[in-house]
């Protein structure tokens, strides 16, 4: 645990399920107060905010779109009026579908640029906006992806969307650096939640994704929580427009692992 984190103020985007409850229910452990925001499914957010209790911390639901200014903007508000501050957000949502690229459409293309960078960028610029005014310490956590930096047939949008979340993290990172905001990525690989829940449940494919991690295991949701509560406290206190990979090692170009090549 962080000693530091302890009543710290964090908004989590897209907490009801899968590496956003687990972020959630760890900041609980850290005894800090979460804004845990769902799109839909109001049952698993509250959920989670019982469990961040009983792990000794505060939260409140919050439902909000992540596409959307207000959606963002009161996400905030919530912040301020239920806990007095922010301290740090992270920019969890994000969604995922499979098209060959000449047959996806500019709805589908739209809607997981909107989501993962859009979003990304507005939840980021709400956060940027309350640090720079109240000339606070911030911290900002991106959720990407390996796919910012492996590329994924069939899967185009949403690795243009986590290679822009990329520069745009490292951007920020510089551009925010000497006000003493924060600003990193966390790029999961192959973890086990309900976005990969289809796929793992097929043998074959959980074979096959399992044979290109070098650790040959799927990851799980409270390893990516332990390294956002790393980010978030201040023994990373030095560490600013990285991307924190936790992957098993899958972008170490795992077909080189026999050593031949
Ligand atoms: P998930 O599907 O379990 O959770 C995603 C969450 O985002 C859901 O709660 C969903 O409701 C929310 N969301 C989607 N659109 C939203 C919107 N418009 N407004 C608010 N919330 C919205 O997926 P997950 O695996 O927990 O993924 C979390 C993040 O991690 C995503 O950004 C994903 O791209 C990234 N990621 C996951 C994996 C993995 O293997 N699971 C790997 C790499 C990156």
């Amino acid at each position: 645990m962080y000693q530091d984190l302890e009543n710290k103020v964090a908004v989590i985007t897209g907490a009801s399920k899968g590496i956003g409850t687990a972020i959630a229910e760890r900041f609980g452990k850290e005894k800090m107060k979460v804004v845990v925001n769902y799109h839909s499914d109001e049952t698993g957010a509250q959920e989670t905010v019982a469990i961040i209790k009983e792990n000794g911390g505060d939260g409140i639901a919050v439902q909000a779109d992540v596409e959307t200014e207000e959606g963002n903007q009161l996400l905030l508000n919530q912040a301020i009026d239920k806990f007095g501050d922010l301290d740090l957000w992270v920019n969890n949502a994000g969604m995922e579908n499979s098209h060959e690229t000449h047959e996806l459409s500019l709805e589908d293309w739209n809607k997981v640029i909107n989501v993962n960078l859009t979003g990304v960028f507005l939840g980021a610029k709400t956060a940027l906006a309350y640090f720079v005014e109240k000339n606070k310490k911030g911290n900002i956590i991106n959720m990407s992806s390996v796919h910012q930096q492996i590329p994924w047939p069939t899967f185009a949008h949403y690795a243009a969307s986590k290679g822009g979340v990329k520069l745009f993290t490292e951007t920020i990172a510089m551009e925010y650096a000497e006000k003493n905001i924060r600003v990193n990525n966390i790029g999961p690989g192959a973890i086990n939640t309900p976005i990969n829940a289809k796929k793992f449940a097929d043998p074959e494919q959980l074979a096959a994704t399992t044979a290109m991690v070098p650790m040959k295991k799927i990851g799980e949701p409270e390893e990516v929580a332990a390294a956002a509560a790393w980010l978030a406290s201040a023994e990373s206190s030095y560490v600013t427009g990285i991307t924190l990979f936790v992957d098993g090692g899958m972008t170490l170009y795992p077909a080189f692992q026999d050593g031949k090549g």
